[in-house]
């Protein structure tokens, strides 16, 4: 008999694939997509099956047989395997990593496919025919239980043979002998997704109502449409009522969100409309719930599927329709290990299993809004807000020559204290958390700066102490400066919590919620806090990025951005994008019910033309303005980016190394792919390692592709590739 190989992807660094020889136990051989378990040096490991092959593509004498095959039949179904396929060369990563991202922890330690309530043992037809006086006398066990299973020709639950004592190793000889199986149940008709609603859909606009007929049109065939829908104006109904038809044809839908979009009022908001079970999952989910969540996605029985970036991988047994809610987050990409995009993935599955896909945004991403005008995308658009309410209405306050009190100004206060008397509600908008950002001598100059960073620690007060957000560290402020022993020590700028101290002290009759990382780090916290912010009349809500999105807070009718210059002089090339969906999202919290809005900028650069822009032409008008400059620079849409990134403890190395790349990249041609580096990362030190990066860049995508490609294998050869810890990021979204 001739030797078959099976080429498996395991979960090593290694961007390689491996053989192994198929044992003749393993007949017939594991599907494509299958789980099988390997010795890999002195581990056990388990890989997935990518084919089986004829002829070994590594010498085959060093070759081992694997161990055991833990499915007989595909983990995901064909188009999500060939997602990740597409995805590890798309994103140069390691494809045996690529499927440790995509599959539940418990999955990858071996935990059967099916639950346990969905197997079934049952005689095979050799089993029914096979005669109880011949040698299987032999093992009365065994008879024994055969007999049983030839009685129960729909199979029987695990639970109930052990009740009759027939054990797990007695069944698994009888599999052996090819007498019975073990076989997943598709659940029963009952069970499968339910299509009716628990409440009436709302009476849409015709906004809405052209929205939903496009999306419901191209059910059953691939279609990407953008929504751009001012924040309010009903984007959720629109998914809500999509969705509907998909379970309607029988189908299920997959609506990603961003992380700190999942609250539990989205969750609710789709269950109080649909009967069906939902599968909901994210990182706060334990390994048993995600487990559950993805079999119920996978056998069909959830017909809505909710989750966050990774939920992209989740398998369906009959995809119906994909949403990415707030496309434009930034959430969507995974910023080390894996770096995908799972907006871009989603638009990839959504081709591959032939259905359409919208994604939805008040402030879309620069490049859905090229794509939607190139025709790639089809626009729908929603400028109106729902049910009557208003665009909230932009003011500037001119911080130049103004006296302010914490950041405050005159105006600002008198305006939140007008309108708190109304009995409304106020967000003060700073994304900022702790009580301030810089510990300074008053004496000397000197400021606390992280021992392992190239940053300043932030000062908070609950408990006192400084805190590096970039790298963790924590510490006791000093009592006096390190430098000249003053105790004029003072804490410089805002952040979140000093602005509560002075609001509380301010307004001290108004109920006052903080709404940021620190404040909502216990279970329930942001639940809780959203629900008393409900149950208030007039109130204060104090919050960084974490309130600008998805919240809907009907009594907020004023909101103020104490501080957004920052963001205009970003360094990054998509800082101006990132602060204009900030301010717009933010002020989008506003007057979002009955009473019309109205939104306070503070700046010292009421000129900016970006500022300018945004507030009295809109989004468009500043995106039109974005994408020429984007053009001009060749950058995204405009031009493909991928950004090599090192980092290692010795200062030179780093450097050294992306120098080596620029001198092998030289051999590999492509002269229209600019190179720009090695240099030092905008925050050089961070955690102890110094950084530095080399970016390529080419108006087209091909080429660049082509390059990278030629030049990891190099990479990964190089004497210093041990040394640094070196990523590739493929569409990159952030440059530092
Ligand atoms: P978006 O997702 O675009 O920010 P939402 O879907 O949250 O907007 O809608 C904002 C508010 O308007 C919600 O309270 C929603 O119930 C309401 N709404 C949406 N569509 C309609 C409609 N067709 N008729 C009445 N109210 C609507
Ligand atoms: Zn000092
Ligand atoms: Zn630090």
């Amino acid at each position: 008999m001739t030797r078959r190989y099976l080429q498996l992807a395991l979960p090593s660094p290694l961007r390689q694939t491996f053989d192994y020889i198929l044992p003749a136990k393993m007949d017939p051989p594991p599907p494509v997509g299958a789980r099988v378990r390997v010795p890999f040096g002195k581990q056990s490991l388990l890989g997935i099956v990518l084919a089986v092959n004829e002829q070994a593509s590594f010498d085959e004498a060093k070759l081992r047989p694997a161990d055991e095959a833990i499915d007989s039949e595909p983990v995901l179904p064909d188009s999500l395997f060939r997602l990740l396929r597409w995805a590890a060369d798309y994103y140069q990563h390691p494809v045996g990593e690529v499927f440790d991202t995509a599959l539940p922890v418990l999955l990858r330690q071996g935990e059967p496919l099916a639950a346990p309530g969905e197997t079934r043992w049952q005689a095979t037809r050799l089993g029914q025919l096979y005669p109880l006086d011949g040698t299987i006398k032999r093992a009365p066990k065994q008879a024994a239980a055969l007999v049983t299973l030839r009685e129960h020709p729909q199979g029987m639950i695990p639970p109930l043979l052990s009740g009759l004592g027939i054990d797990r190793p007695t069944l698994l000889a009888l599999e052996k002998k090819g007498l019975a199986e073990c076989v997943t149940q598709s659940p029963p008709a009952s069970e499968q997704a339910s299509a009716s609603l628990r409440e009436p859909p709302l009476s849409l606009s015709n906004e809405q109502q052209t929205a939903v007929s496009a999306v419901i049109d191209h059910l059953g065939h691939f279609q990407p449409f953008l929504l751009f829908g001012t924040t309010g104006s009903g984007k959720t109904e629109v998914y809500l009522q999509a969705i509907a038809a998909t379970l309607a044809r029988g189908e299920q839908a997959l609506v990603l969100v961003p992380e700190i979009g999942l609250t539990p009022q989205t969750v609710a908001r789709f269950r109080a409309r649909f009967q069906t079970e939902i599968a909901v999952l994210h990182s706060g989910r334990n390994e048993r719930e995600r487990m559950d969540a993805w079999r119920a996605a996978r056998s069909g029985r959830a017909g809505i599927v909710i989750g966050t970036r990774s939920a992209v991988f989740t398998p369906l047994a009959r995809p119906g329709l994909l949403i990415v809610d707030e496309e434009h987050d930034l959430s969507f990409k995974q910023h080390e290990g894996f770096r995908y995009h799972a907006r871009d993935l989603a638009v990839r599955r959504a081709q591959l299993e032939g259905v359409p896909i919208v994604l939805g945004s008040a402030t879309p991403a620069l490049e859905s809004l090229a794509n939607a005008t190139s025709g790639r995308y089809e626009l729908l658009r929603l400028k109106e807000r729902a049910a009557g309410a208003q665009e909230p209405v932009f003011k500037l306050i001119d911080l130049r020559h103004q006296p302010t009190r914490e950041g405050f100004t005159d105006s600002l206060l008198k305006a939140m204290a007008a309108t708190l008397k109304k009995n409304e509600q106020v967000l003060v908008f700073l994304n900022r958390r702790g009580y301030a950002p810089v510990l300074l001598c008053h004496d000397c100059g000197w400021h606390a700066q992280c021992r392992r960073c190239d940053a300043r620690p932030t000062l908070h007060r609950n408990p006192v102490r400084l805190h590096c957000h970039h790298c963790g560290a924590e510490g006791p402020p000093p009592r006096a400066c390190p430098s000249c022993g003053s105790t004029d020590l003072r804490p410089i700028g805002l952040g979140t919590e000093r602005v509560e101290d002075l609001l509380r002290a301010q307004f001290p009759d108004v109920p006052l919620f903080r709404v940021d990382r620190d404040s909502t780090r216990r279970k329930d916290a942001l639940a809780n806090l959203t629900t008393a912010i409900h149950d208030s009349k007039a109130a204060i809500l104090v919050g960084t990025q974490m309130l600008a999105k998805g919240h809907h807070f009907p009594r907020v009718t004023l909101v103020a951005l104490l501080d957004m210059d920052g963001g205009l002089f970003g360094a990054d090339f998509r800082a101006s994008e990132h602060t204009a969906q900030l301010i717009l999202q933010v002020a989008g919290r506003a007057g979002r019910a009955e009473r019309p809005g109205l939104v306070l900028l503070q700046t010292h650069q009421p000129e900016h033309p970006l500022i300018h822009e945004l507030i009295t032409q809109g989004y468009p008008a500043f995106a039109e303005r974005a994408l020429a400059e984007r053009r001009l620079l060749s950058f995204p849409p405009h031009g493909f980016l991928v950004l090599i990134r090192a980092e290692a403890t010795q200062a030179e190395l780093p450097a050294a190394f992306l120098q080596a790349i620029m001198d092998a990249a030289e051999s590999l041609g492509r002269p229209e792919v600019q190179r720009w580096g090695p240099v030092p990362a905008p925050m050089e030190r961070r955690a102890g390692r110094f950084r530095a990066h080399l970016l390529l860049q080419c108006p087209q995508r091909a080429p660049l592709r082509e390059l990278v490609t030629a030049l990891v294998p190099l990479i990964e050869s190089l004497p210093g590739a041990r040394k640094v810890r070196w990523s590739v990021d493929v569409d990159p979204q952030d440059l530092s």
